[in-house]
C-alpha cells in the first residue's frame, strides 16, 4: 500500500511520502534506543509534565487535528474532534495515575524485605490502524512513555500525516529526541524491525491476519507482543430491554466511525418477542441518517476509509445475499457520487453457514439474528472466532448475571453499548487478540516484573 493521504470524498491523492531505507529505519532505531537509556531514569513527574503538555496541545489544536483526522479517513469532523479530545484524556489520565500504577508492590516473605518493582523494557514499536488514528496511538504511547519505555510507530499507510502531527505533539509538548519516533515504513518492513535486538516488544491494533503475522515474527524472537485486533460484537435485545434505548443506541453503535470500529456492535441479537418492532424501528432511524460530506458537522455518516475496504465491505454484502441473507436497507455501494461511501444497511434472516454469521463486516451493515430465548441469544453471540465486547439489553437480573457470567468477550455492557474508557482495561479474547490497553492494566504489559527478594 502506497504511503499517502488520500481524500476519501473525492479519491484524489494529496499528498505521498517515501518509506524510509533500511538505513534510515536503523538510524532511528540507533537514536530510541540511546534515547532509553538515558529516558528511563528521567523521573516520573517529568514525564507527567511533558505528556500533561501534549494533552494541552491536543486540547488547544482540536479543530485542526481533527480536520487532518477527516481529511485522511473520513470519519465525521464532530467524532475526529472527539477523538482528538479523547486522547487528551488517555495522556491526562496515565500522567496523573502512572505513579500509583507502578509503584513498589511490598510482599511479605521471610526475606527481610520482598516486593515488586515494574520497569521499562525498551523500544516499542506500535503498529497502528487508520480507524481511529490518534486515539489508538495515544492509548498505546501515553502509558508507555509513563512507563518509561520510548516508542516508534508503524501507522497505517493511508494517515501518514496523522503519523508525523502526533510525533510533533510529544516533540513540542518537551519529550527528548528519540522518545517517540514515527517511521514511515510498510508492512513489509515490520519484521525487520521486531528482529532487531534493540527493538523489546510490540504491539499492533489491526486485522486478524496482520495480527497473525506479527505474533508469529515475535513469537519466534520470544518478544512480548500485544495484539487488538476484530470483532464481531453481539447487541443482546431481550424482552425486558428498554427498547427506545436499546434502538437509539443500536443506530450509534453500529454506525460510529461509519462502521468501522471494531468494538462497534455488528451482530444484533434479537429475542422473537420484539424482534418485528425492533427491527422496524432500526430501519427506520437508519434511513433517517444524513450521508455525505464528512467535514459538514450534521453529516451522520462519511466515506469508508479506502476502496478496498469499499470492496471488501461489497463483496461480504453480496456474497451473503446470495448465501440467502435478507437486505431490508441498503445493501450495495452508493455509485451516483465519487469516494467510497456506502449506506447502511441491514440483512436479516442469515441462513445457517452464511459468512454473515462469523465474519468482521467493517462498515455500516448490521446483521440481524433471531432468537427463541436467552440460552439462545448467548449460544448464538458466543458462537463467534471473536471475543472483544458485547452489548446487552435487560431489565431483568437474573438474565443480567447470566449474560455477564456466560458471554465470552473482553468487556460486556449491560444497557449501554461497548466502548473504552481510560480507566477501565481494554482488549479481547478468542480472535479478537490478547494483552489489555488502558486501565492499571494497560501499563503493565510492557514493563518487566521484576520480584526483589532481600535477606
Ligand atoms: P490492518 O490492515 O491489519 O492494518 C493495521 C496496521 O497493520 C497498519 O499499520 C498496517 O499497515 C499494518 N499491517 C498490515 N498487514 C501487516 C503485516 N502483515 N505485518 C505487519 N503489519 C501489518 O487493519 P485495518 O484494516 O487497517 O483495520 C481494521 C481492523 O482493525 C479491523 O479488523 C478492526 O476490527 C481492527 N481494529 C481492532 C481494534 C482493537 O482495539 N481491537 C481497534 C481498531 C481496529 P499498512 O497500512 O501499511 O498496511
Amino acid at each position: 500500500m502506497p504511503i499517502a493521504t488520500t481524500n476519501p470524498v473525492t479519491g484524489e491523492v494529496l499528498k505521498t511520502f517515501d518509506a524510509l531505507s533500511d538505513a534510515e529505519i536503523d538510524t532511528k532505531i540507533g537514536v530510541a534506543h540511546s534515547q532509553f537509556l538515558k529516558y528511563r531514569s528521567i523521573p516520573m513527574s517529568q514525564r507527567a509534565e511533558w505528556l500533561l503538555a501534549a494533552a494541552d496541545l491536543l486540547e488547544k489544536e482540536r479543530d485542526r487535528f481533527g480536520e487532518l483526522i477527516t481529511l485522511e479517513m473520513g470519519k465525521p469532523i464532530k467524532a475526529a474532534i472527539s477523538e482528538v479530545e479523547k486522547s487528551a484524556s488517555v495522556c491526562r489520565f496515565y500522567a496523573e495515575k502512572a505513579a500509583e500504577f507502578l509503584a513498589d508492590v511490598p510482599i511479605q516473605t521471610e526475606a527481610s524485605s520482598s516486593f515488586v518493582r515494574y520497569q521499562p523494557l525498551g523500544v516499542i514499536l506500535a503498529v497502528m490502524p487508520w480507524n481511529f488514528p490518534f486515539w489508538q496511538v495515544f492509548r498505546f504511547a501515553a502509558p508507555a512513555l509513563m512507563a518509561g519505555n520510548v516508542g516508534l510507530l508503524k501507522h497505517a499507510s493511508n494517515v501518514p500525516q496523522s503519523a508525523l502531527a502526533i510525533e510533533e505533539i510529544l516533540t513540542r509538548a518537551g519529550f527528548p529526541p528519540g522518545a517517540f519516533q514515527t517511521l514511515l515504513v510498510g508492512a513489509d518492513q515490520v519484521a525487520g524491525i521486531v528482529e532487531d535486538d534493540r527493538v523489546k516488544a510490540a504491539t499492533l491494533t489491526g486485522s486478524e491476519p496482520a495480527g497473525a503475522s506479527l505474533a508469529s515474527i515475535t513469537g519466534k524472537q520470544i518478544k512480548k507482543v500485544v495484539l487488538e485486533l476484530g470483532g464481531s460484537d453481539p447487541f443482546i435485545v431481550m424482552a425486558s430491554a428498554d427498547l427506545d434505548q436499546a434502538v437509539k443506541t443500536a443506530v450509534t453503535a453500529r454506525m460510529l466511525n461509519n462502521g468501522q470500529s471494531c468494538i462497534a456492535a455488528k451482530r444484533f441479537i434479537v429475542v422473537e418477542e420484539i424482534a418485528d418492532e425492533f427491527i422496524d424501528r432500526l430501519v427506520e432511524q437508519y434511513k433517517a441518517l444524513k450521508i455525505g460530506d464528512p467535514m459538514l458537522p450534521d453529516t451522520d455518516i462519511g466515506p469508508l476509509a479506502t476502496p478496498g475496504i469499499l470492496q471488501d465491505l461489497d463483496q461480504q454484502v453480496q456474497t451473503s445475499i446470495q448465501q440467502g441473507a435478507k437486505v431490508l436497507i441498503g445493501g450495495e455501494p452508493i455509485r451516483d457520487r465519487p469516494g467510497n461511501f456506502y449506506p447502511p444497511t441491514i440483512l436479516t434472516d442469515i441462513p445457517k453457514g452464511c459468512l454473515a454469521e462469523y465474519d468482521e463486516f467493517f462498515g455500516p451493515v448490521a446483521l440481524v439474528f433471531r432468537v427463541p430465548e436467552l440460552e439462545s441469544a448467548i449460544a448464538r453471540a458466543n458462537d463467534s472466532p471473536f471475543g472483544l465486547g458485547a452489548s446487552a439489553w435487560t431489565q431483568d437480573e437474573k438474565e443480567r448475571d447470566r449474560l455477564i457470567q456466560e458471554i465470552e468477550a473482553g468487556s460486556v455492557f449491560v444497557n449501554g453499548m461497548v466502548k473504552s474508557d481510560v480507566k477501565l482495561p481494554f482488549g479481547g479474547i478468542k480472535r479478537s487478540g490478547f494483552g489489555r490497553e488502558l486501565g492499571r492494566e494497560g501499563i503493565l504489559e510492557f514493563v518487566n516484573v521484576k520480584t526483589v527478594w532481600v535477606k
